[in-house]
């Protein structure tokens, strides 16, 4: 800061004036990079966080948050922010922050992240933002997501955080099918531009895979109702306990709402055909996560879904594989495995999520692939999986190399529960919403054209279900740029409705 004394006229007082720092004197108090290392908010030990399902990352003190924020060497083209689906104006946060300027860093945080608490804490940063800070090649990144949940942790505790509050009211009704991320997003910006907005959701609470996908200890469920409630307290409607498609129609929604948004994510489970498969005691990945989840909010876990005292074979090699072995490590399982077909340099997941499993005790099999399921005895229930070795072979047309078996590797892994984690597929939307005019995608996702229309006018679609399996942070974007779209044809459709 610098600090002018202003000459003393003969009629005042002379007064201080606090100048604003120059773009120079910015620079100066930023770029620590040199200085400083880079630090994370402490992780609770692995003992300790293997025994609940509390979040394992703490939040930086402000003094912390302030030094790593200075770490920033405010790039002229922040490559930081290119790289964050949303754009995030990450410099200048960054900037503030490292001067205490905390309400104005939420702002700027806010205006282009409808969830930043969310995105700070479950974005794989080190494939985003973190990932192409200029200054991770010698020094490490800028602590970007850490310091995003840092502001928005305190705008909560500081009360800056605020529903909905539109400028204007307006008569225009819009339902979103959906209350994960993009339904949410969407939810949001409709609701700040005036719009009347209804959230139909199937399932019996709100949030979608933020709330019954991602476990506690990645993402507190606590976080995620505070934010429905802002909306809610800010004028959204939402109806649980309504699948579109069943409850009521697509039809329906269509004739009483002026636009709707499709924002239902996909959820067919991906799955191995090999023999024994039937056996109880296999399980999809999402099913096994839902009963956990459910659990944490209080309703009861079933015992099939309950790895206690079981040896664990989780199938898989992505984030929800990850979520599952850690679940399995806190559930007291007797001993918890993850199958996976390529090796770790080579695997889907985070390599934060793995290196957080290895630390909880989880054994990986890599390079390792299975050929089918044993029974216990005669009986039903699965005992083991029968796997092989797997060679990485030649680079295919996508540009990774194809898992070959290796001859004669056979080998058995007991197993009392078996998880698989393969990934998710669209269902088939078009029986699911009554009419065959929906256009969809080759791979079964919803088609759009111009943005996020769909074939069917006035509807639209958001999130998973256009862009397949993705992120948080991409169903934000695609929720928010949806809305955008709503409000110009609602406001065209009304013009030409006045016209009429
Ligand atoms: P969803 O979150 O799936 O929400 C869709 C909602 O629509 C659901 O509530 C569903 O019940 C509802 N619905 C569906 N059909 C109907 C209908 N007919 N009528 C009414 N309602 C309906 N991403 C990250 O960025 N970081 C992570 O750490 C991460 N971890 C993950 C862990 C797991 C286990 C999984 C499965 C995914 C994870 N993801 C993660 C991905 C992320 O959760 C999704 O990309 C994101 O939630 C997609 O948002 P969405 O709003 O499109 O769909
Ligand atoms: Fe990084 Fe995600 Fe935040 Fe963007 S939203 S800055 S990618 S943590
Ligand atoms: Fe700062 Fe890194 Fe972004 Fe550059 S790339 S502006 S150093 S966070």
């Amino acid at each position: 800061m610098v600090e002018k004394k202003l000459p003393a006229r003969k009629t005042a007082k002379a007064v201080n004036v606090v100048a604003a720092p120059t773009p120079t004197v910015i620079k100066a108090a930023m770029q620590r990079f040199t200085k400083l290392s880079k630090s994370m908010p402490t992780k609770r030990g692995a003992s300790s966080r293997g025994q609940d399902f509390n979040e394992i990352y703490g939040e930086f003190n402000p003094a912390e948050a302030q030094a790593q924020a200075a770490r920033c060497a405010q790039c002229g083209v922040p490559f930081c922010q290119v790289h964050c689906p949303l754009h995030n104006n990450i410099p200048d946060w960054l900037m503030l922050a490292a001067s205490g300027r905390l309400e104005e860093a939420y702002q700027v945080s806010q205006a282009t992240n409808s969830f930043p608490e969310i995105c700070g804490r479950i974005c794989p940063q080190d494939r985003l933002c973190e990932g192409n800070c200029v200054i991770e090649t010698g020094f490490e990144s800028v602590s970007i997501g850490a310091i995003e949940k840092y502001i928005t942790d305190m705008a909560f505790e500081q009360g800056w955080v605020t529903s909905p509050e539109p400028r204007q009211r307006r008569d225009s009704r819009v339902a979103i099918v959906g209350s994960g991320p993009a339904g949410l997003a969407a939810a949001e910006s409709l609701c700040s531009l005036g719009h009347q907005v209804t959230v139909f959701e199937r399932a019996d609470r709100v949030g979608g895979l933020l709330i019954y996908g991602i476990p506690n200890f990645k993402l507190d469920k606590s976080l995620v109702t505070r934010r429905t409630e802002l909306l809610a307290a800010g004028g959204v409607e939402f109806k649980t306990n309504m699948a579109v498609g069943k409850e009521i129609s697509l039809a329906e929604l269509r004739s009483d709402y002026d636009a709707v948004l499709l924002a239902t994510g996909v959820y067919r489970a991906r799955t191995v055909e090999l023999v024994g498969r039937s056996l109880e005691g296999i399980v999809p990945a999402l099913d096994y996560l839902i009963a956990n989840n459910r659990a944490g909010l209080g309703d009861r876990l079933e015992k099939s879904l309950d790895a206690k005292g079981k040896r664990v074979i989780v199938i898989g090699g992505g984030d929800t594989a990850m979520d599952c072995v850690r679940t399995a490590v806190r559930q007291e399982a007797k001993e918890v495995t993850c199958l996976y077909r390529r090796d770790r340099e080579n695997m889907p997941g985070s390599q934060r999520e793995v290196q957080n499993a290895e630390e909880e005790g989880v054994h990986f099999e890599w390079l390792s692939a299975p050929e089918g399921f044993m029974a216990v005895g005669s009986g039903s229930r699965v005992g083991a999986v029968a796997a092989h070795r797997i060679h990485l072979g030649v680079v295919d047309g996508s540009g990774r190399q194809v898992p070959t078996p290796i001859a004669d590797s056979r080998f058995i892994q007991e197993a009392d529960l078996v998880i698989e984690a393969l990934g998710f597929d669209a269902e088939d939307f078009a029986t699911e919403f009554g009419t065959r005019d929906l256009a969809v995608t080759r791979s079964g996702t919803i088609q759009t054209r111009e943005g996020k229309a769909t074939s069917l006018p006035g509807v639209f679609a958001a999130g998973d279900n256009v862009r397949g399996a993705s992120l948080v942070v991409w169903a934000i974007r695609d929720g928010r740029d949806a809305a955008t779209e709503i409000h110009s044809y609602l406001q065209s459709h009304s013009r030409s409705l006045a016209a009429e």
